[in-house]
């Protein structure tokens, strides 16, 4: 029921491209990758087929998509753009950075969770652009995964979560960053917000914008509903660890350990990594790698680096957390 392609990734074949993209037209659903995690995508302007996003994932209906695009021609015919809007397309695009910006008619109103804002991106992922490029229409994506859940960051957690539930799921291979992307609402000139730490650091966009982005208060939080659930979750508990601080008590016969340091303490099982940012992009795939092999509990290391990439998986972890958040 769900067929599965493997496109190269650098020139990807058209055969598969078009396949792929008639299921988008025919308001089907496409599993693909992108440079984050991987999107479970639909034609962003068929409400049917958004609703159909909705059910897949089974995500509560007030969590907006982002709407992915391939050109900053077709930015323009769904958001009202402005000048930091300007800047920051021509600055980073097509990378892991989401802009919020007012929201024009065309779209519906599924896709944006109701709201009268939208979220846009164009991911830097060549079989990504060329699937939204063949498709003629903006694909709205969240991550290919059930709802909750930790994202897929390979196909064999994507088709573990969507085999039998979509028409068809690209194989990408293994992703580059790993958490999703950096989301800003930018629609106030005046007061910039980070509503999602993630792929892109905010000290560069910072630097772009000439202006700090903001923690968006209790009245913004909820124009971006997203922020509200309990989410990358495994079934196993996580538990963070600061390094220096006192061993968790787990059980070292069953307990696992991610982190870019040694434990320092027994666990069973452990995935070092080299460094923040190997961290941030196996951080998922280790998650799932865990729940597999039937592991009581994930000991995960707080990461030391704030700034760049930490502050997005210092996000992810402390979501994913049954207890033990620890801030340095
Ligand atoms: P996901 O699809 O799971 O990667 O989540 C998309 C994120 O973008 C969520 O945190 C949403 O709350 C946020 N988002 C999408 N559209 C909007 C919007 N119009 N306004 C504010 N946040 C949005
Ligand atoms: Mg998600």
């Amino acid at each position: 029921m769900t067929i599965t392609a493997k496109p190269n990734k650098w020139n990807p074949e058209p055969e598969i491209i078009s396949r792929a993209a008639e299921i988008i037209r025919a308001g089907g659903l496409v599993a693909f990758p992108t440079e984050t995690v991987y999107g479970l995508g639909a034609d962003a302007l068929n409400p049917e087929a958004v609703r159909k996003i909705y059910e897949a994932k089974g995500r509560p209906s007030d969590n907006p998509l982002i709407l992915h695009v391939s050109n900053v021609a077709q930015v323009r015919e769904l958001v009202y753009v402005n000048d930091a809007a300007e800047v920051l397309m021509k600055t980073f695009w097509p990378a892991p950075l989401t802009l919020v910006l007012k929201a024009k008619e065309i779209i519906p109103s599924v896709t944006r969770g109701g709201l009268d804002t939208a979220a846009v991106r164009m991911p830097n992922n060549p079989i990504a652009l060329a699937l939204i490029e063949a498709s003629r229409t903006p694909i709205a994506a969240p991550s290919a995964n059930l709802s909750g859940r930790p994202s897929p960051t390979d196909f064999e957690s994507v088709s573990h979560d969507m085999n039998g539930k979509i028409e068809m799921i690209i194989d990408g291979g293994d992703v580059e960053v790993g958490i999703e992307s950096t989301v800003i609402d930018i629609t106030d000139p005046k007061k910039f917000l980070m509503l999602r730490p993630g792929g892109m650091s905010r000290e560069v966009i910072e630097e772009t914008l000439k202006a700090r982005l903001e923690v968006p208060n209790s009245e913004s939080k909820k124009r971006s509903p997203g922020t509200r659930y309990r989410h990358y979750a495994p079934d196993v508990p996580v538990v963070i660890w600061r390094r220096g601080s006192r061993p968790p008590t787990v059980e070292a016969d069953s307990a696992a350990y991610m982190g870019t340091h040694e434990p320092g303490f027994e666990v069973r099982e452990k995935i070092l990594f080299d460094d923040t940012a190997n961290y941030a992009r196996g951080l998922f795939a280790g998650f799932r790698k865990f729940e597999r092999d039937e592991c009581s509990c994930i000991v995960a290391q707080w990461p030391e680096d704030s700034s760049g990439i930490g502050e997005g998986l210092r996000d992810r972890l402390t979501r994913s957390a049954t207890s033990g958040v620890m801030y340095n």
